[in-house]
């Protein structure tokens, strides 16, 4: 479909961004994104996300507009099909030895969560260093949804910036460190502040999972209350010793909430941390839906949760490609 047709297709809007997606199919989109290469394309903050987060219009979202223009041409031959989007290519590599792909599902798995709610101007995505476990990669201090792989930066798992540069870092990134090195098996760390979740932290009802989309909550999300090891703080993970507090009550699962904070979601890999953030915060909204309905709520069982957990893993690549395509236009600004 020439890129004129797509335009009209979505009602006469010239430019093609986000929103247009939102009226295509996924052949349509991409025909239209690669052929928007190089022309301007327009932010449509009060529409994103429609289609996709099912609570999208719940008042408690925040919308990130997000505009920014990545600082780098941004080419590769590492990606195809719906990847071959020159915007969603990266060949920079902020740090030396690390794949170019674990530098972008770091990149893209932070626009993600912005775009659809989960991280606001706050929060940040990790990843284990692939070849030394011993330090994981982070971006510098900056919103999530202006990340870009420049902006990732090595840290020893003590929260040491290797080759800081005069650039800031999270304050909280003994978050990362620290469940690095309690949890050898863990490969990605997510921290958010997402709405959705923050009643569950401070309140007496446990968060349980409402369907197979949140399934890994069924092995148990437990609360981390500062408060108890620290006394009254500013309630920010700002040191090793809160964040082997954290890790610690964190055990083996793959969710930590936080009282009146947040929460923090482990995985495999970046995208199934994310996947994980991603739907700890559905499953929150919808499991506060299902109690303000009142009666019993009929969670699933863990070994629903386990079962349907091996789906979604195995199935991930899915929604990761549809998630990359939506945050495609973001790249682009
Ligand atoms: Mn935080």
């Amino acid at each position: 479909m020439p890129v004129a047709d797509a335009q009209q297709a979505v009602g006469g809007h010239r430019l093609v961004g986000t929103l247009d997606l939102n009226q295509l199919d996924l052949a349509q989109g991409r025909r239209v994104i690669s052929q928007s290469r190089g022309g301007r394309a327009e932010h449509h903050p009060a529409r994103r996300g429609d289609r996709l987060h099912p609570l999208r219009h719940s008042d408690l979202l925040p919308d990130c507009g997000v505009t920014e223009r990545p600082r780098t041409d941004l080419t590769g031959d590492h990606l195809t099909g719906v990847q071959s989007h020159p915007q969603l290519q990266i060949h920079t590599v902020a740090v030396s030895g690390v794949d170019a792909a674990l530098i972008e599902d770091i990149v893209i798995g932070s626009r993600i969560l912005a775009e659809f709610g989960v991280l606001d101007g706050f929060g940040h995505v990790s990843a284990r260093h692939p070849t030394n476990p011993n330090h994981f990669l982070m971006s510098r201090s900056l919103a999530p949804a202006l990340v870009t792989a420049d902006d990732i930066m090595e840290f020893d798992l003590d929260g040491n910036a290797v080759d800081a540069r005069g650039r800031s870092v999270f304050l909280e990134r003994f978050i990362h460190g620290e469940i690095y090195k309690a949890r050898p098996d863990v490969m990605a760390v997510v921290h958010t502040h997402s709405p959705g979740v923050i009643p569950f932290s401070v309140s007496q009802t446990t968060l349980r999972p409402m369907y197979h989309n949140a399934a890994f909550l069924a092995a148990g999300a437990p609360v981390w209350d500062i408060r108890k090891d620290f006394g009254e703080t500013d309630m920010l993970v700002r040191d090793p010793a809160r964040g082997k507090s954290l890790a610690a009550k964190l055990g083996d699962k793959s969710v930590i909430l936080m009282r009146g904070h947040g929460d923090v979601t482990v995985g495999p890999a970046v995208k199934v941390a994310v996947f994980r953030a991603y739907y700890t915060d559905v499953n929150a909204r919808l499991q506060s839906q299902a109690i303000a309905l009142g009666g019993e709520v009929n969670y699933l069982t863990p070994e629903e949760g386990a079962k349907a957990d091996a789906v979604n893993l195995a199935v991930l690549d899915r929604i990761w490609n549809l998630w990359k395509l939506r945050v495609a236009a973001t790249l682009g600004k």
